[in-house]
């Protein structure tokens, strides 16, 4: 952190549930209107992202696809609907979580983002989650994992828990990475596996709940409200949770959001 937005954390007010709202939909404002890189010339509509504005999850895909393009909501066509019936298992609706993506406008024919409209799109993301600051971030697929878990390979990462870098903006979370739905609608062995690390987002959230209560109890109060850490965050790369810890009915242990 540049002593410049440390200035900025310590003059920030606290958010209230209101003024993330405000502060999300200013966000989402600018985003619809946005020129700063090529993919603004071929959308419909920007896709800035939805969902509840004090929610602890936050779910980022890679960008919109057709349908979203032409309604403007994130995750709307097939793949969002895997996605609901992921949430479904665990005991979660989509208005309870936000989901973003890493670019918010379609490349064209769904081709992958170039590195320089990432670039342009990321702070986006990154004020989001500086207004959301969530407690899990869960990416979909490996263009968001590679955001997030740097060097990260996704055969490996999924189902996996992770410190965050906050330099993504997502300042005391962890992040949970899960395939692509697109993927899984793909291939029945990636959609099946799926199930199984969407079973482990509870789990995955009750860790990063406690971690994060930890790095709360531990900071001084500059820290506690966004300052930079004194010591690197622990890492952590452990395959979370172990297969057997994940309970057999995964909506009777799941934590409720609201
Ligand atoms: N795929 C994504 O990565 N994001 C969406 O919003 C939809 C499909
Ligand atoms: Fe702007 Fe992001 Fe759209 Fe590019 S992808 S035009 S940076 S909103």
């Amino acid at each position: 952190m540049t002593p410049s937005e440390r200035q900025a954390a310590l003059e920030a007010p606290a958010q209230t549930p209101a003024s993330r709202r405000e502060s999300l939909e200013a966000i989402a404002a600018e985003v619809r209107i946005c020129t700063r890189c090529r993919l603004h010339a071929g959308r419909t509509r920007a896709v800035p992202g939805e969902g509840h504005p004090d929610t602890e999850v936050v779910f980022v895909g890679e960008g919109p696809g057709m349908n979203e393009d032409r309604q403007g909501r994130p995750f709307v066509g097939r793949a969002g609907d895997l996605l609901v019936r992921f949430l479904a298992t665990i005991g979660w609706r989509r208005e309870e979580v936000f989901i973003t993506n890493i670019v918010k406008c379609r490349p064209p024919d769904n081709r992958d983002p170039e590195p320089d409209e990432v670039a342009a799109c990321l702070p986006y993301l990154q004020r989001q989650l500086q207004v959301l600051d969530p407690a899990l971030v869960v990416t979909l697929g490996r263009h968001s994992a590679g955001r997030f878990i740097p060097g990260a390979r996704i055969g490996q990462a999924h189902g996996t828990l992770h410190p965050v870098d906050p330099a993504t903006g997502a300042g005391s979370a962890m992040v949970y990475a899960m395939y692509h739905p697109a993927a899984a609608l793909r291939a029945p062995d990636v959609e099946r596996q799926s199930y199984d690390d969407a079973a482990g987002i509870p789990a995955a959230l009750l860790e990063a709940r406690r971690r994060r209560g930890d790095r709360a109890a531990h900071a001084t109060p500059a820290e506690a409200i966004g300052s930079a850490p004194t010591a690197a965050p622990e890492p952590v790369t452990e395959t979370f949770p172990p297969p057997d810890a994940i309970p057999a009915d995964p909506a009777l242990d799941a934590p409720t959001l609201f």
